[in-house]
């Protein structure tokens, strides 16, 4: 693999060479390896500049669940472009497209019944608009004072203002005065990593949903207008549910009136080996985050499921609020829907969570291989997505020094040897395409 330092930047590919401010990018990562230019794709694997091949082991970024060229995709973008490339959905004006896709996502969405699809472009986009969603919500209620958001520590919900205020990372607070005062974090679900000696998964469980408690009772609970959750955290490790988890944080958050937000951007369209991860973990929510993977990510789209009961408010007191004043040019892109039209077309032909099931076990027991590895932590995930977890003597107590970057020297090493990951200081993660 050619990772020489200088040859890709001798040829101006360098980040000081290029006109881009690349996002999630350092300086520091500046002319060695950078930037690796991805040149095509083919099914599991993509290509560099040089001519490399690479597992793309992050599915691009938790999204190409069907991989890199899928001609199905392709034609049917090519299909609507040629006949409409853009109408918008404003004003009770919309395309085809928008409300076929609308349809299918309700028609497939099982877990509850959910009454409207609102679309955006992104992940972050549908997280921020969540935020708008349900200030307007409480407002149409009457309960203007029920306005602030409680989510996770080490969640991942997006960068925009509000999508990374709801997120848990603390370098996405840093440095741009985020929080927002009306967001706050509760405990992240690591068992491994936060349990109390002797204390099983069902008690740690417990004392999370306990700690919720207190904290809805601290702030209020006539205050707390929503909870935002991952079925399995991603960016911040793949940290799956201890059990009974969500079972206990969905009667506390009962008790009180706060609705659920499930964000399912990554989780969503087979990823866990369900259709969504609600359906695995047996969540209620009152409104639901897609992207990625509806679209196998071939072209932007991101949607909201709003449950009827919110949908019923939002209509019917748009009389006295005035329109639901929320919006993209691009909400419900015919090309994106026309897409995402035929990816959920293809998981529904091909039986996606089947397949998923099936060749997880493979995915999962091959990694899990390595946990004898004397720095190897902690080995978890399920489906097609797996994290694992850098620390000395196998202990969560046992932190290496973060100047080391354990899980970034790991990830460029896999780089080097034809496999593309998503490398933290302490863990790296995969998620395969479907
Ligand atoms: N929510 C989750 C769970 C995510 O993993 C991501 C992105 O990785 C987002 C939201 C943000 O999505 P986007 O990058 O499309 O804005």
């Amino acid at each position: 693999y050619s990772s020489e330092p200088s040859l890709q930047a001798k040829e101006g590919n360098g980040f000081k060479g290029h006109g881009m401010l690349a996002p999630f990018t350092a300086g520091w990562q500046s002319s060695d390896l950078h930037p690796l230019l991805i040149e095509r794709s083919e099914g599991a694997y993509v290509y560099d500049s040089n001519g490399n091949k690479y597992i793309d082991a992050l599915a691009g970024l938790w999204c190409t669940a069907l991989g890199g060229n899928e001609p199905r995709l392709v034609k049917a973008a090519t299909r609507q472009l040629n006949k409409l490339p853009f109408y918008h959905s404003f004003w009770n004006r919309t395309t085809q497209p928008s409300l076929d896709l609308a349809k299918e996502i309700l028609g497939i969405y099982t877990a509850r019944k959910m009454g409207k699809v609102f679309f955006t472009n992104s992940g972050s986009e549908a997280n921020d608009s969540q935020v708008k969603l349900v200030w307007y919500y409480n407002n149409a209620m009457g309960r203007p004072n029920k306005k602030k958001f409680i989510a996770r520590s080490r969640s991942y919900h997006g960068s925009t203002l509000m999508s990374a205020s709801l997120s848990g990372l603390t370098n996405l607070h840093q440095k741009f005065d985020l929080p927002a005062p009306f967001v706050f974090h509760t405990d992240c679900p690591h068992y491994w990593r936060f349990h109390l000696p002797d204390e099983t998964e069902e008690d740690f469980s417990t004392r999370l949903a306990n700690n919720l408690e207190n904290l809805i009772l601290k702030e209020g609970p006539e205050t707390i207008a929503a909870f935002i959750a991952e079925p399995v955290i991603g960016a911040g490790g793949v940290i799956p549910p201890p059990k009974t988890y969500f079972e206990k944080i969905q009667a506390v958050l009962k008790k009180y009136d706060i609705l659920f937000i499930a964000d399912e951007v990554i989780t969503a369209f087979g990823r866990l080996g369900t259709m969504f991860g609600c359906d695995m973990y047996n969540i209620k929510p009152d409104l639901v985050s897609l992207a990625k993977a509806l679209s196998s990510a071939y072209m932007p789209i991101g949607a909201i499921l709003v449950s009827p009961e919110i949908t019923d408010v939002i209509y019917s007191q748009s009389n006295k609020l005035g329109s639901f004043a929320h919006g993209f040019t691009y909400s419900g892109h015919p090309v994106s829907c026309a897409v995402a039209i035929e990816a959920l077309k293809i998981y529904n032909e091909r039986n996606i969570t089947e397949h998923v099931n099936k060749v997880a076990p493979r995915f999962q027991e091959g990694i899990k291989a390595f946990s004898g590895s004397p720095i190897v932590g902690e080995i978890r995930g399920l489906g097609l997505m797996l994290g694992t977890e850098f620390v000395d003597n196998k202990s969560p107590n046992d932190p290496f020094p973060a100047e080391w970057g354990v899980g970034s020297i790991f990830g460029v090493e896999c780089q080097m040897r034809g496999m593309l990951v998503r490398a933290n200081a302490d863990n790296i993660m995969l998620a395969l395409p479907h």
